[in-house]
């Protein structure tokens, strides 16, 4: 049954004057927007491609002590999205680095923000397929487009300096027009040798990305590490 027809079957059962009848079409209306909310919120999260679904909820503070939870809470209260300001996570493998860039992702699909996860080798990759079909300026703009870009294991191979420039690209398309989440396994004093031993262009690449930015070095043991050690011993 369509809404229309819901509503006009109510109508002539009830009389559009009846309080019951409005309060009924009311919480209808509501129930609908809900549901178009929801959807919205479903689209969004399936087209940023996120390896998996967590937030900072599903995040144990207490294992991870070197990020609290206000700080990136903060970040999130201040809107650091429509300030177009850069997160980067920083450091070890399994600290939770790629979890905490889902989160932010997650939170930003929440509230209705476009959002695309993509890792570090296959963001160059789709960009060198592009220059092969000369579709690079097209494929540019649609990594420029989403509010949030979530580059995700930077520095896991080092970068040619062609793919370095094209790394750099990006960075110069979403500089002050859209954030830019980064995690990486590699310290900031690594990032000269990641970008083909090119310190100019990972010092332009820097200075782009750091310019409105915040970074969290992430230390300790890897969560894989536990979970599998807790396995163990069961
Ligand atoms: P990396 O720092 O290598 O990106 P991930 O974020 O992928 O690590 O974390 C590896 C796995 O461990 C993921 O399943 C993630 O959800 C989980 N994990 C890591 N740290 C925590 C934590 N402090 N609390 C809950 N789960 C965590
Ligand atoms: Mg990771």
């Amino acid at each position: 049954m369509t809404l229309s027809s819901q509503i006009e079957s109510l109508q002539k059962s009830r009389g559009a004057s009846d309080p019951s009848f409005i309060k009924v079409l009311s919480s209808m209306l509501e129930q609908l927007g809900e549901e178009a909310d929801a959807r919205s919120q479903e689209a969004l999260i399936r087209f940023a491609r996120f390896p998996y679904r967590k937030t900072l909820e599903d995040f144990d503070f207490d294992f991870q002590s070197s990020v609290a939870k206000q700080s990136l809470q903060k970040l999130l209260d201040e809107d650091y999205l429509s300030r177009k300001q850069n997160l980067i996570f920083l450091e070890p493998p399994g600290v939770g680095k790629t979890h905490i860039a889902v989160a932010f992702g997650m939170n930003a699909a929440m509230s209705r923000s476009k959002v695309q996860f993509i890792s570090c080798s296959e963001l160059i990759a789709r960009l060198r397929e592009a220059q092969e079909r000369n579709t690079y300026l097209r494929r540019l703009a649609s990594f420029a487009r989403p509010a949030l870009l979530i580059i995700d294991e930077v520095g896991y191979s080092q970068m040619s300096s062609e793919d370095s420039a094209l790394f750099f690209d990006v960075v110069c398309r979403r500089y002050e027009t859209g954030s830019i989440i980064i995690t990486s396994n590699k310290s900031y004093k690594d990032w000269g040798e990641i970008f083909g031993g090119d310190s100019v262009i990972a010092t332009a690449i820097l200075d782009r990305l750091l310019h409105h930015s915040k970074s969290f070095v992430l230390k300790g043991e890897s969560f894989r590490m536990k979970e599998r050690r807790e396995d163990v011993r069961l």
